[in-house]
């Protein structure tokens, strides 16, 4: 793809999510805080849609599930223990005149250098020897490690408070409550807890859009099994295929996904092995999602610094510390890849269209309503009764009554909603409907006692 296309299905994107109630920029009228997105009212339901779908296939659907909801405030020792407050780190490189901050490892692999094994110092040397400067042309200084959790402080009285961390990842929370789960639902080998909520990292250089942010949503499952090998490679096939088939399920073209192994010296501090869900965007193949297997880390990290047993006791009583396979990716990121591939240009009738054409489980109306005409009191109170019906049972249902049909039509198609229906003159008469579809943009004719199974 040529970069001015990159660039324009990126803006044509934005600027839809901000005209059309999807996202916008997080304190906007105070000129914006960087890596910060709020969203408007569609793109709330579609967050919400994403999450249904996310906990219907990795929780409702399956026996061995736990769903939980734990703090976004945690305390040091959590990330000590896990590692984080040593390992959750990136390096950073300050451009010397501006101050402005980027990633040396991507200010290399912009140039073509391969980073994965590479020391603090060696990058700081090969930026060096290849005289790399900053996007405005300056000279780079030294790179610094710069830790990516969110620090606060707690308490009423300075000086006395302590210090906590908004959380960097929402496995932890999950972690912590490893014990709780156990003696509250006595679940056996093997089984998952699942959750969604809020992680804050922050990035040295937030961008693209909902990509890379400061503050987002995450979507995970830690399935906790038996430590053999055996185990391990079984679930962690499963769990790899699972997540691939739940990720096309966001409509998104197979061609369009891949996986991909991390290398040894890319591997988090507590993987045995990782994969990613690659998307590929307009600015490269990215990651989605990751499928890690935890080993016992947690567990045991969290059992030697908090005290307390960590270990599960299986049918014969032995005392085992199981391993964890996660499975785990960002909201925002699946937002984004989902309007990013369902985003499409077409011609209907000699005109250009934009469409989302959303999967009609994520589309944040189901239908819209419209009478044909908004001056003729018979045809907009008909048209009401029908929207007043299909909004009782959708839920998610829009009344439309502004410009003319083709008009609306584009609008809806613009926000990926799969059917309009119109009351017409012959709807008074007849008890029926035209029925338009987005994707086709067909139009059939539909009783209107029928519209509710039709539609279903
Ligand atoms: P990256 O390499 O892109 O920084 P990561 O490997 O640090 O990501 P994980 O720690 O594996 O990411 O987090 C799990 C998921 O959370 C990622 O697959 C991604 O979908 C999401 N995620 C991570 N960091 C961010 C961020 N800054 N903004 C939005 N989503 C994120």
């Amino acid at each position: 793809m040529a970069n001015h296309e990159v660039e324009n299905k990126m803006e044509k994107l934005i600027s839809l999510a901000k005209r059309r109630g999807f996202v916008f920029q997080g304190s906007e009228i105070y000129g914006g805080l960087s890596g910060v997105w709020d969203l408007g009212p569609l793109g709330s339901i579609l967050n919400e849609n994403i999450k249904k779908y996310w906990t219907k296939k990795f929780v409702e659907d399956r026996e061995e599930m736990y769903k939980i909801s734990a703090s976004i405030l945690m305390p040091e020792k959590v990330w000590e223990a896990s590692g984080h407050t040593e390992s959750f780190t990136d390096p950073l490189v300050e451009d010397v005149e501006t101050k402005k901050r980027y990633r040396a490892d991507h200010v290399l692999e912009d140039a073509g250098v391969e980073t994965f094994n590479m020391s603090i110092e060696e990058m700081g040397e090969k930026i060096d020897e290849l005289e790399l400067k900053s996007p405005d042309g300056n000279a780079l200084g030294k790179p610094k490690v710069f830790n990516l959790l969110m620090e606060t402080y707690l308490g009423a009285v300075d000086g006395s408070k302590d210090k906590a961390y908004l959380r960097g990842e929402i496995t932890q929370g999950v972690q912590v409550n490893f014990k709780n789960v156990l003696d509250s639902m006595r679940p056996k080998l093997p089984f998952g807890i699942g959750q969604i909520g809020k992680a804050f990292r922050n990035e040295i250089v937030p961008g693209q859009f909902l990509f890379r942010v400061r503050e987002f949503e995450q979507m995970e499952l830690q399935y906790y099994i038996a430590p053999t090998k055996e185990e391990g490679e079984r679930w962690y096939e499963f769990w790899k295929a699972f997540s691939m088939e739940w990720y096309k399920g966001l409509g998104i073209k197979e061609e369009n996904l891949r996986f991909r192994q991390h290398e040894k010296d890319e591997m988090a501090h507590y993987a045995k092995e990782a994969w990613d869900i690659e998307y590929k965007t307009p600015f490269g193949w990215k990651e989605a999602w990751g499928i890690h297997h935890r080993g016992d880390w947690d567990l045991r990290r969290h059992q030697e610094y908090s005290g307390t047993s960590m270990q599960y006791i299986d049918g014969e009583g032995n005392k085992i510390t199981p391993h964890i396979i996660e499975t785990s990716g960002g909201l925002g990121r699946a937002m984004l890849f989902t309007l990013l591939d369902n985003y499409v240009e077409d011609e209907v009738d000699g005109n250009i269209r934009t469409v989302l054409a959303l999967p009609r489980h994520l589309a944040p109306v189901t239908v819209a309503v419209f009478p044909l005409l908004k001056n003729k009191p018979e045809l907009v109170e008909k048209a009401r009764e029908v929207f007043t019906a299909l909004k009782k049972e959708f839920g998610n249902v829009m009344f439309d009554d502004n410009g003319n049909i083709g008009k609306r039509y584009r609008r809806q198609d613009e926000i990926g909603t799969p059917y309009c229906v119109t009351v017409d003159f012959d709807s008074l008469e007849g008890n029926d409907v035209t029925v338009r579809n987005r994707d086709t943009a067909e139009q059939e004719r539909v009783k209107i006692e029928d519209l509710i199974s039709k539609l279903s």
